[in-house]
């Protein structure tokens, strides 16, 4: 019997050591090794490789910039994700120049293109000539563009080549909706411009061009926009001498104030702009900068000069 219980002694020995090993292995498993938490580190550092070039965090349940610490304390700083654009724009943009003025964005233009060239009283031109020159026909009676001087056609109705098309197309509009239409100036030289310019002087008894009110009703040569080729007077017939007045209420001045942007053309001496334009209003005088610059300047009742301070 003492045997027996020594056996079942010695078995229960056996049980309890084969026990506390297990539990010994079993422990030793579970416990950080040595180089677990470089791993980690790794593990979490590789998910920043996926992450897109932008900044934006590849994980979007992740809020930018937060430290991530797991159990054992060890800190993860994500890097910090720039901040989206403010809505306010920057004041030495031209759209924070436009908001200053309380208007809105203005377009996305390069103001160093042709179509942005500045003639007025403090912008001389000097002798400029356009490269090269597209003939429209004075009455708009034809559809067609000369692009080489044609000694049947009056040098009236030379523009640049590059808004012959739009002066066309604006022309032919009008006529369309019944109105008669008439070119009655277009480009003119520095040479024939000097000749107007002193005989408008001697014929109003001035020598600077100017009126009572200190504004232009001619240009000195080298300062007027039809040199530039990029304008047009537009009347309903040929007029000896035209004067606002009489021209502002004609029922096709009145459809090219409504309808001019849609061409890329605006109305250059708009009234009540006369002491930045430097000019007298001009009801029949339309310029060419394009249709989002004209759009633009026309919705919002700016001038030319007023428009391009907002790229300065
Ligand atoms: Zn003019």
């Amino acid at each position: 019997m003492k045997i027996f219980i020594r056996i079942i002694r010695v078995i229960f020995g056996i049980v309890l050591l084969a026990g506390f090993v297990y539990g010994l292995l079993t422990f030793a498993k579970a416990a950080p090794q040595s180089g677990d938490y470089r791993e980690m580190i790794e593990d979490q550092r590789a998910g920043d490789v996926g992450r897109p070039a932008d900044g934006t965090p590849a994980s979007s349940g992740q809020t930018p910039g937060a430290a991530t610490a797991p159990a054992d304390g060890v800190e993860i700083v994500t890097p910090t994700v720039e901040p989206a654009p403010s809505p306010t724009p920057l004041p030495d943009t031209p759209a924070g120049r436009a908001a200053a003025l309380g208007l809105p964005a203005p377009p996305q233009i390069d103001v160093s293109s042709w179509e942005f060239l500045l003639v007025n009283g403090d912008h001389s031109i000097d002798k400029y000539v356009p490269e090269q020159f597209g003939f429209l026909n004075q009455t708009i009676s034809e559809t067609d563009i000369q692009t080489s001087y044609s000694v049947n056609r009056s040098y009236d109705g030379a523009v640049d080549i590059r808004i012959a098309q739009p002066l066309l197309d604006m022309c032919s509009a009008a006529k369309a909706e019944g109105l008669s239409v008439y070119l009655t100036s277009c480009y003119r030289s520095y040479q024939l411009q000097a000749e107007n310019f002193a005989r408008v002087n001697a014929n109003n008894g001035i020598s600077d061009g100017k009126d009572a009110q200190g504004h232009y009703i001619t240009m000195p040569a080298g300062c007027s926009e039809h040199q530039s080729g990029l304008c047009a007077d537009i009347v309903d017939k040929w007029y000896p001498t035209m004067r606002a007045a009489e021209q502002r209420d004609k029922p096709l001045q009145v459809w090219l104030g409504e309808h001019c942007q849609d061409y890329g053309f605006i109305l250059r001496f708009p009234e009540g702009k006369e002491d930045i334009t430097g000019v007298m209003y001009e009801p029949w005088h339309f310029r060419y900068v394009g249709t989002d610059a004209a759009k633009y300047i026309m919705e919002n009742h700016l001038c030319l000069e007023e428009f391009l301070t907002l790229y300065q």
